[in-house]
């Protein structure tokens, strides 16, 4: 919703979830009869009407190539797409629009720091901190340039609890640690990272950080000046946005003194056959045809999710997570992995004598959707000793009869295998 059609939801008083759900068409369905229990939001969320008509009216009423034409249609194209640049500027609190770079997702705003921030300023045993609760998005890159540089990557633990142990923290920072690469939340056990408090120490040793928020954005309001990180990324799709686009943030001065990660066309300013020169940032990361509807219907999940307010949200998922914690607690044979207080919206974790992949398999007969697996954080498993976990994710459109629906569903699996 823009801000000029007001939300009749934006007040202070609590969520209206019956509200917020007629937003969602797709929570009306059902799946094998029965009403659909949509517990995987942390993989991706469902989308509210507005983003889905925004992205259609672009198809059906605006649709051309952005940045390139001088006719009508492109100019409207490229006005609603650059607006999207400006909404995630505000949406972050970044200083300028220009510190914003459109990516594909999280994953690829991780791999364009690494490599062109990466390779312009890391050289041969330089380090590269990641904690344990990283998403491979998150690993991965970084070991791929590890490899081509000779880099060492080093691993920040976590305490039983999930939270980082920031002692062996500090222990780890030196004079050769370059970057740290952190998630502010973590996917698989939901652990809020102490993020403001550890860029300040990678600064003080001398290090840049990047900030994985792709989710810790749907779920708290993000400051990238209060927290002073280097590079923020996130993802479109977890925050009730369209998947194909996400955002990169980085400090102005950090951009510009990056080279160019993809070449293609518009972000050149010149091509002769002998030699390319290349746009200021962020056009010169911007290579190719971008994600022009998705882009532009991305504006509209950040006004809907700021008209809601992401403090109501947060509110409405912290009951959620806090009634699942203990109804799955009073279960018993349920281990919760990621205990720590500091803590947002995903409940992770086992039952006795059950695999996670049966869990998931049985409960979606009743409905019930969620995540098996390893979430993509292997090192996370790796940390308890565990192959996989069973993840309930829960966004603002969840409510406290769908955490019933679970804790039924699941009494049935632990029945079974009595
Ligand atoms: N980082 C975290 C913490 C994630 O949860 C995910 C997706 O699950 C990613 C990165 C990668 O996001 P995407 O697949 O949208 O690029």
């Amino acid at each position: 919703m823009s801000a000029a059609v007001a939300s009749p939801l934006a007040s202070n008083a609590a969520l209206d979830v019956a509200r917020v759900r007629a937003d969602f068409p797709i929570l009306t369905r059902e799946v094998y009869n029965k009403p659909l229990v949509y517990l995987d939001s942390a993989a991706s969320a469902q989308k509210p009407r507005v983003v889905i008509d925004a992205e259609s009216r672009v198809y059906e009423e605006e649709y051309a190539n952005v940045h390139r034409g001088v006719h009508y249609l492109s100019q409207v194209a490229t006005d609603k797409f650059e607006a999207t640049r400006k909404r995630i500027q505000t949406f972050l609190n970044a200083g300028d629009e220009n510190e914003i770079v459109f990516v594909r997702g999280g994953t690829e705003g991780i791999n364009l720091v690494a490599q062109s921030w990466g390779r312009a300023n890391l050289k041969e045993g330089d380090e590269i901190l990641i904690s344990e609760l990283e998403h491979h998005a998150n690993i991965v890159p970084w070991h791929l340039l590890a490899a081509e540089r000779g880099l060492v990557v080093k691993g920040i633990p976590i305490h039983d609890d999930g939270q980082i142990d920031m002692e062996a923290y500090k222990g780890l920072l030196n004079e050769r640690t370059k970057m740290v690469a952190l998630t502010q939340m973590s996917n698989a056990l939901g652990i809020i990272t102490p993020a403001a408090e550890m860029i300040a120490l990678a600064h003080d040793a001398g290090a840049r950080v990047m900030l994985d928020g792709c989710q810790a954005v749907s779920h708290s309001t993000v400051d990238v000046q209060a927290l002073d990180c280097d590079f923020y990324v996130f993802s479109g799709h977890k925050i009730y946005g369209p998947t194909g686009i996400g955002a990169l943030y980085g400090k102005a001065e950090l951009l510009e003194a990056m080279p160019p990660w993809q070449g293609g066309g518009e972000m050149i300013a010149r091509v002769s056959l002998e030699k390319s020169t290349y746009k200021g940032v962020p056009h010169r990361f911007e290579a190719g045809t971008p994600a022009i509807a998705q882009t532009i219907a991305l504006k509209s999940a950040l006004d809907y999710v700021t008209d809601l307010g992401l403090d109501r949200i947060a509110e409405h998922e912290a009951m959620l997570l806090n009634y699942a914690t203990e109804r799955l607690n009073a279960m018993g044979g349920i281990t919760i992995y990621g205990t720590n207080s500091a803590k947002a919206s995903i409940v992770s974790f086992t039952m006795d004598g059950v695999h996670p992949h049966d869990i998931g398999t049985i409960v979606d007969r009743d409905g019930v959707a969620v995540r098996v697996g390893h979430h993509c954080a292997q090192p996370v498993m790796q940390r308890y000793d565990i192959a996989a976990t069973v993840r309930a994710s829960f966004a603002v459109y969840n409510t406290l009869e769908e955490v019933d629906a679970l804790v039924a569903s699941l009494q049935g699996v632990k029945e079974m295998f009595a």
